[in-house]
This record gives C-alpha cells, structure tokens and sequence, in this order.
C-alpha cells in the first residue's frame, strides 16, 4: 500500500498470508448495501475453493456492533461470513448461543438484515437455530416475508463430494450429503429462509453418473422455494493443474441438468418477485410479465434440452 501510495510500480499479484485478527481494520464509512464481515476463512477444505481454504477466525463481537454503528446510515445490514452458522465456532460445528449473540446486535440496530452465505451442512447440523434467527430478526412477517441466503450444493454425487469436498459435509459422510441438502432445504423452508445455490459442472473426474445424481437432486428441491444456478468449474486451489470446463465439454447429461434448473428457477422466481416487490405493483407486473417472455421464448429451448440435446445454434 505505501508503494501504491507514492506512485511506485505495483507487482501484478501481491501474495500475502491471513491477516492477524487484531490487525483487521475496523470500517470508517458506511459500505455498499450495508456489509459487515464478521469471519474470513471457512476451514472446510473444498478443493475447488482458494481463499476460503484458510482457517476460520471469528471478528469479536465489540468490533462487529462498532461497524454495525458505522453501517446504520445505510438502511440495510448485511452479515458476511463464508457461513454465518459458523460464526464464533473452534470446530466444524455452529456455536449456536454465539451466532444468537450475533444476530441479536443486528436486530437490536434495527436494520433490515439478511446474511451472505451459510452452509447446508450447519443448517442440518443444528436444526433449531434457523428458526431462532428467524424469530429474532422476524422473518415471515409482512415487513420481511423471507431471508435469502447463498449456499452451495456443487454436485449431488457423493463420489464426488469425497473426492473435492469431504470438508463441505462434514458432520455428515459424502454419502449423507444429498440427504444432508434436501433435510436442510426443510429446515430453512419452515423458517422462511430463501437459498439461492450453486452447483458446479465439470469437476474433475466426473462421470454422465455424477450428473444424472446432481439432476436428481435438483428435481427433489422442486417444492422447496429457492433458486440454483449451475457454474463452471474453474481450475483454483489444489486443482489449478486441471484444465477449465467449458460451453463444448456440455455432453448430453449437463444439457438435461441445465434444463432441470432453469425449470425450477422459473418455478420459484414469479413468488420471490412478489416478495421482493411487495411494496411496488408496478414493478410486481413489469417484471412478471418479462419472466413471463423469457419462459415462452426459453420453452423450446428447454425441450432441446431435456432431450439431451444443445440448444446452441
Ligand atoms: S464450504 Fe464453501 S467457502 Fe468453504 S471451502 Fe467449501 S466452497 Fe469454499
């Protein structure tokens, strides 16, 4: 920073080791959309995941209700973690009465809260601390009708979860992980929490089985309000040896996927548009009706698809 400071040459990458908690600075201004870190690293080792490999080291509570101060000119509080059921945790299980402790400061602010990430297998593995949070910040009222949440599902295959993502189920086995995401989908459904998932196509090593169980997975999440979004995998981490996925590795298996996400994305995005634009009708229509062009002109497409076949000119 001081070489930046006076104008020097800046090397391209600048490595650097985790930061020290006592040397993170506290936040002077408002951020954007209200964000508070309140843990970096996550511990649970995915293969395919570089910076959040690093240890999970919790911000202490009193500078977290500082920079939640700082925020209150912003009329939103966003709590970031890699998994915020993980806040204040030694090991791979939720501290719940240190996360409780948590979300009380952000509901004693009196912001609107909602939180960056959480993982399944803390959902599953401490099922009553959803609700708890729910109750606390008032989720499933009119005011806020539901709690989103990014997460990460992957893969449905547990052959897989073994191979790059062991840590990612843990308590459970990789044999348990898809019980593990459609229990914890239950769990955050009964305490009106939102997630909007990821999976990742093209890892290492997958077979047209792999892709078959992570279609399975995604058609037995149907009737659980959500979204899930299919990436690429991306050489990182342990696996930057490998090469990238992309648009002409899609074999017949990954089209069927695509089209089982979309499917349920478009079955879910009409009732979030209503919630999000509760207090707007003109907003409710313009952008319901554009969902609804885009599913007529996708239909076709989407058909391709389920057939195995690229929809790709
Ligand atoms: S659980 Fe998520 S954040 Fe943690 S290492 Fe895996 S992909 Fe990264």
């Amino acid at each position: 920073f001081r070489k930046a400071v006076r104008g020097e040459p800046l090397p391209r990458v600048v490595e650097g080791g985790p930061t020290p908690l006592e040397r993170i600075p506290a936040i002077r201004n408002p951020t954007i959309n209200g964000i508070v870190e309140v843990a970096r690293g996550c511990g649970r080792g995915c293969r395919f995941c570089v910076p959040t490999q690093r240890y999970l080291r919790s911000l202490p509570l009193e500078k977290i209700r500082e920079e939640i101060r700082v925020n209150r000119a912003a009329d939103h509080l966003l709590i970031h973690a890699e998994d915020v059921l993980r806040y204040g945790a030694k090991g791979i299980l939720p501290e719940e009465e240190r996360v409780l402790a948590l979300f009380r400061e952000a509901a004693e602010s009196g912001l609107d809260t909602s939180a960056s990430h959480a993982a399944f297998a803390s959902v599953a593995s401490a099922p009553s601390l959803v609700q708890r949070i729910s109750e606390m910040l008032g989720v499933g009222s009119r005011e806020k009708p539901m709690f989103g949440v990014q997460m990460g599902i992957e893969t449905g295959s547990p052959s897989l979860v073994e191979r790059h993502m062991r840590g990612k189920a843990l308590p459970f086995s990789p044999e348990e992980w898809p019980e593990v995401v459609v229990r914890a989908h239950g769990i955050l459904a009964d305490s009106r929490w939102v997630p909007c998932s990821t999976l990742v196509l093209g890892l290492p090593g997958e077979t047209e089985e792999d892709v078959r169980k992570t279609r399975e997975l995604v058609e037995r999440l149907g009737e659980f309000e959500s979204l899930i979004i299919p990436l690429f995998f991306v050489p990182v981490g342990s696996l930057s040896g490998e090469r990238f996925f992309t648009a002409k590795d899609l074999r017949a298996e990954h089209w069927r996927l695509y089209a089982a996400c979309v499917r349920h994305d478009f079955r879910w995005i009409g009732r979030l548009i209503r919630e999000h634009f509760r207090d707007s009708r003109v907003k409710r229509l313009l952008t319901g009706m554009l969902v609804g062009v885009m599913r007529r002109r996708l239909e076709p497409y989407l058909r391709r698809m389920e057939e195995g076949e690229s929809p790709l000119p």
